[in-house]
Formats: structure tokens, sequence, C-alpha cells
């Protein structure tokens, strides 16, 4: 597993990444980085935070571009 620096740019702050292929994703999400749904079938990431309470329950599903872009965009929602 893979940690990367949020959507905070914080170095203090990593977030676990896990890949989703698309053949996982089985019902749609809403992406936090541009509040539009990942519709069914789409690979995408999954990103929760590492050290906070509530990890993996904390999870977040991201379109790929989205996160990989998050540090140039503004967040929609709050994360929480
Ligand atoms: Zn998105």
């Amino acid at each position: 597993m893979r940690t990367e620096i949020g959507p905070a740019g914080d170095e203090d702050e990593r977030y676990a990444v896990r890949p989703i292929p698309g053949s996982r994703a089985t019902k749609p999400y809403r992406c936090p980085g541009c509040d539009q749904e990942i519709m069914s079938g789409v690979a995408h990431v999954v990103v929760w935070p590492v050290d906070r309470i509530g990890g993996p329950d904390d999870r977040r599903h991201w379109h790929t571009g989205c996160w990989s872009g998050r540090g140039t965009r503004k967040l929609t929602r709050r994360w929480s």
C-alpha cells in the first residue's frame, strides 16, 4: 500500500491510496474532488487518512485524475 500527502498539502497528514479496478467498482460514489459521481465500472482510487481515528472507515472514493490534481484545485466538500 502506498501513502501520499492529502488535499491540504500537509506533509504530516498521510493518506493511504488504493486503486480500485473498474471490475470492482460495483456502485457509484461521489468524488470529493469534483463533486461528480464516479459511475460504477469506472476505475478510481479509494483514499483514507492513515493516522486519523476512523482510518479505513473514513475512506473516500476519488476519480484517479481528481486525486492526482488535488493540490491544484479546491475541495468542493469537507472531508468529514
Ligand atoms: Zn472527481
